[in-house]
């Protein structure tokens, strides 16, 4: 039986970070739900889709064609054959994902794919319902804050690494910040909030590493 982590939260939170560590640290398998939401987005938008057409989206979700290549250099994410792992980490794409995540159908049919991740010794998966709605018996639920502020900031640090090409200004980033928060918490089907015997851990202050050792700690309790 595979051993399970949920680590959710919202965005900026550190929750990727942290997941990825956490399961290279135990030789667990990962489960990055947030890039399934963002390989619907941009597959919708690839296709032309209508956004307000949910039985489209929900098509495209159900048809994904997506590949994870963990590599040392870490994860290259195929989409169709093609490499998409910048292009699903723009804002627009982040925006995409949450638009297409609050669509009921988009999220039925994401389920099982998620579900399919849990595999022996264990999977550490990282997204916003993975505690409460994809892995309710999960054995250890993480629910991981920092104030908006800190998460902009991260943010801004994570674009301007990763090179994307486009131009990045942090009032722009912490506004979107708060509305992806606002779309993400107020959606009808699976919104963000933790599940009810989750540990609530709020990384404002602590580094990657501290955050690490403190769920390393509950995981060896
Ligand atoms: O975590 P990440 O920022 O990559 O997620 C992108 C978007 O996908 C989130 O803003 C959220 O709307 C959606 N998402 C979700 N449920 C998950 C993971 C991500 O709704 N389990």
């Amino acid at each position: 039986m595979a051993f399970i982590i949920t680590i959710d939260g919202p965005s900026g939170a550190g929750k990727g970070t942290v997941s990825a560590k956490l399961a290279h640290e135990l030789g667990f398998a990962l489960l990055d739900s947030g890039a399934l939401y963002r390989l619907t987005g941009l597959a919708a938008r690839l296709n032309q889709c209508n956004f307000s057409d949910s039985a489209a989206l929900g098509e495209v979700a159900r048809s994904l064609d997506v590949e994870f290549c963990s590599t040392e250099a870490g994860v290259t994410i195929y989409l169709s054959g093609q490499d998409v792992s910048q292009a699903i980490r723009t804002e627009q794409a982040g925006m995409d994902a949450s638009a297409v995540a609050a669509v009921p159908v988009v999220r039925e049919a994401l389920l099982q794919r998620q579900r399919d991740f849990a595999k022996a010794p264990g999977v550490v998966a990282d997204g916003r319902d993975m505690g409460s709605t994809v892995f309710p018996d999960a054995q250890l639920k993480v629910f991981l804050t920092a104030s908006a502020e800190e998460r902009a900031r991260r943010r801004l640090a994570q674009l301007q690494d990763a090179n994307t090409g486009e131009s990045f200004d942090y009032d722009k980033i912490l506004q979107d910040i708060e509305a992806r928060d606002k779309q993400d918490s107020e959606r009808s089907s699976s919104p963000l909030q933790a599940a009810s015997d989750a540990v609530m851990l709020d990384s404002s202050d602590k580094s990657i590493a501290e955050v690490l050792a403190d769920i390393l700690s509950l995981y060896r309790s």
